[in-house]
C-alpha cells in the first residue's frame, strides 16, 4: 500500500517518494533549550515519533536529524534572571527535554546537533549569501534580503506584497524591507559571541536550522517537521535561505506539520502563559496516557487540552491495558493446553486478525492516520474482550493459540505507535540513575522493576520457593504480575499510579 502525506508546501496529499530508495532522511526542528517543554511541544515530539515509526515499519531506514537551538534571545534573558551563563542555562534545559523525552519513549534523533557547534557552517553560508547578493551587512548585522528570493511565501502561500510589518516583525529603519530578517545579529557586551567577517556576533534562528539540516542531510532531503507555528517565518525563511544559498530547489521535498495544542481555544504557549508541563503529567499519568491523547487526533488537527483530554484518554488507556493484562492472564492459566481445531467462529476471527492489520495501516498511510488507526485497534480490544468471555464460558480447544494471537496482534500494533514500548525493549533514551529518581513514581517503578527482576532471576535458578514469595508479597502491596513469553509484565492493581513490563 502506498504512503500519502500531506505536503504544506503544495496543501495536499501526495504520494510518498523518497529521494532515495529504501531511505528516509528527516529533519524535525528542536527546542530553544530555556524551558521545561509543555505539551504543545510534547505533541510535536510524538507526532514526528510516531511518523518515524510507522516510516520505520513500512521498511524504510529513516535518518533523523534534530537540532538542540542553545544560542537565542530566550536563553540569554534567562540566564541574565537566574544571574547564571547562557551556556549552563542551555544545557540544563538540554538534559530536562532528554529527560522528558525518554519518560515519553520517543526514539532518539539519529544525530542531535547544536547551533553552537556548527557555527563554521553558519558563517559559510551568510558569507556566500552576501556574496550573491542575497544577504546585506548592517553594523554588524546581517539581513537576508527578501526581495531577492522571487519565491519567498511560497510555503506559507502570501506574497510579499500581502505581507506587512505586522505585530510580529519589529521596523527597523535600517532593513531594505521590513520582512528582511537576520541572519547574523551582531552581539552586545557579555553575550555569546563568534568571530565573523561582520565583527563578534551571534547567529539568527533560521539560518540555524538551515545549515545543521543541509550539514546532515544535504539538499532536496524528505521531511522537514515542526509545528504550524513554525510556517511562517521559520520555515518559510528556511527554504529562502537554503534556495538561495545552493541555487537549488527543492530544499524540502515534503513538509508536515502538527496542528495546536489549545487551552480553552487558545495556543499552548508560554507567552499566554497558559502552558502545563509535559513532567506535571507524567507525574500523574503514565507516559502512555499522554501519547493516546496525542494520538486520538490526526496530527493536522487542533487538540483542545485539559482534565477533560486527559481523563478521556486514561480511560483509552485502561481499556487496552485491561484487554493486554486478562489476555495475558488466560494464556498463563492455559499453558500447554491447546489444539488447532477450531470452530467456524474461530475460523473467522483468526480471519478478521489480518483485516485489522489492513485497516490500520490503511488508516496509517492516509496521512499517519492515528486517530482511525486507534480506532481499528479498539475495535479488535473489543472483539478479544467478547472472545475471552466466550472462552470462559465455553472453552474451545483452540482459545490460547487465537488469545494469543489476538494479544500479539494488538501489542505489535500498539507498539507501532509507540504504545506499551518497554523503556528497555527499544532506542529509547538513556537517562542516568540520578535523574530517573527525580520523581517519586518513576523511584517506586524502579523499585518494582528491580524485584521482578530479582524474581526472575530466582525463577532461573528454580528458586520458585523465592520466586513464589516474591509475587505474593507484591500482590499484597496491589501489584499483580504476568509472565508473559517477552517478560514479566506488572501492574498497580486499581487505579494504581502507574505500571511497567520488566525483561
Ligand atoms: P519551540 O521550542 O517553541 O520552537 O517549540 C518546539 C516545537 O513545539 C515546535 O515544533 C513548535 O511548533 C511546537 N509547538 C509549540 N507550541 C505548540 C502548541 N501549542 N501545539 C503544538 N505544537 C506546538
Ligand atoms: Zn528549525
Amino acid at each position: 500500500m502506498t504512503l500519502k502525506v500531506h505536503n504544506t508546501m503544495t496543501r495536499r496529499k501526495e504520494e510518498f517518494v523518497p529521494r532515495e530508495e529504501g531511505k528516509v532522511y528527516m529533519y524535525v526542528c528542536g527546542p530553544t533549550v530555556y524551558n521545561y517543554i509543555h505539551v504543545g511541544n510534547g505533541r510535536a515530539y510524538l507526532v514526528f515519533d510516531v511518523i518515524r515509526r510507522y516510516l520505520r515499519y513500512k521498511g524504510y531506514e529513516v535518518f533523523c536529524v534534530q537540532n538542540f537551538t542553545d544560542v537565542d534571545d530566550k536563553i540569554i534573558n534567562k540566564a541574565k534572571e537566574e544571574g547564571k551563563s547562557p551556556e549552563e542555562i542551555a544545557r540544563f534545559y538540554e538534559r530536562a527535554f532528554l529527560e522528558d523525552m525518554a519518560a515519553l519513549r520517543v526514539i532518539p534523533p539519529s544525530v542531535t546537533p547544536r547551533a553552537t557547534e556548527t557555527i563554521p557552517e553558519i558563517i559559510e553560508m551568510i558569507r556566500t549569501l552576501v556574496e550573491k547578493g542575497h544577504a546585506y551587512v548592517v553594523d554588524g548585522d546581517v539581513y537576508f534580503r527578501v526581495t531577492s528570493f522571487p519565491e519567498y511565501g511560497k510555503l506559507s502561500g502570501r506574497s510579499l506584497e500581502e505581507m506587512r510589518a505586522g505585530e510580529r516583525v519589529e521596523v527597523d529603519e535600517r532593513k531594505e524591507h521590513p520582512m528582511d530578517f537576520a541572519l547574523w545579529k551582531a552581539s552586545k557586551p557579555g553575550e555569546p559571541s563568534w568571530d565573523s567577517p561582520w565583527g563578534p556576533g551571534r547567529p539568527g534562528w533560521h539560518i540555524e536550522c538551515s545549515a545543521m539540516s543541509l550539514k546532515y542531510l544535504g539538499m532536496g532531503f524528505d521531511i522537514h517537521g515542526g509545528g504550524q507555528d513554525l510556517i511562517f517565518p521559520h520555515h518559510e525563511n528556511e527554504i529562502a535561505q537554503s534556495e538561495a544559498y545552493t541555487g537549488q530547489k527543492p530544499f524540502v521535498r515534503y513538509w508536515i506539520h502538527n496542528g495546536f495544542v489549545n487551552i480553552r481555544e487558545e495556543k499552548m504557549s508560554k507567552s499566554l502563559g497558559n502552558i502545563v508541563l509535559v513532567r506535571e503529567v507524567l507525574q500523574r499519568y503514565p507516559a502512555d496516557v499522554m501519547r493516546l491523547l496525542v494520538l486520538q487526533t490526526h496530527y493536522r488537527s487542533p487538540i483542545d487540552f485539559g482534565e477533560e483530554a486527559l481523563e478521556e484518554a486514561s480511560r483509552a488507556y485502561e481499556r487496552l491495558e485491561n484487554c493486554l493484562f486478562a489476555l495475558g492472564e488466560y494464556l498463563e492459566r492455559h499453558q500447554g493446553a491447546v489444539s488447532p481445531m477450531r470452530t467456524q467462529r474461530e475460523v473467522s476471527l483468526s480471519d478478521s486478525f489480518f483485516e485489522f492489520e489492513r485497516r490500520f495501516e490503511e488508516a496509517m498511510d492516509d496521512d499517519f492516520n492515528t486517530a482511525r488507526a486507534l480506532a481499528v485497534i479498539f475495535e479488535l480490544v473489543k472483539e478479544m474482550n467478547t472472545y475471552l468471555q466466550e472462552q470462559e464460558a465455553f472453552p474451545t480447544p483452540a482459545g490460547p493459540i487465537l488469545v494469543e494471537q489476538g494479544r500479539d496482534l494488538i501489542l505489535r500494533l500498539c507498539r507501532v505507535l509507540g504504545l506499551f514500548d518497554t523503556p528497555s525493549g527499544g532506542e529509547t533514551c538513556e537517562v542516568d540513575e540520578e535523574v530517573k529518581g527525580a520523581e517519586a513514581g518513576p523511584r517506586i517503578e524502579a523499585l518494582v522493576d528491580l524485584l521482578v527482576e530479582v524474581r526472575s532471576r530466582a525463577r532461573a535458578r528454580k528458586d520458585y520457593e523465592m520466586a513464589d514469595f516474591i509475587r505474593e508479597r507484591l500482590k499484597d502491596l496491589g501489584i499483580r504480575l504476568d509472565d508473559l513469553r517477552e517478560g514479566t509484565r506488572w501492574k498497580f492493581v486499581g487505579s494504581g499510579p502507574g505500571k511497567g513490563t520488566s525483561n
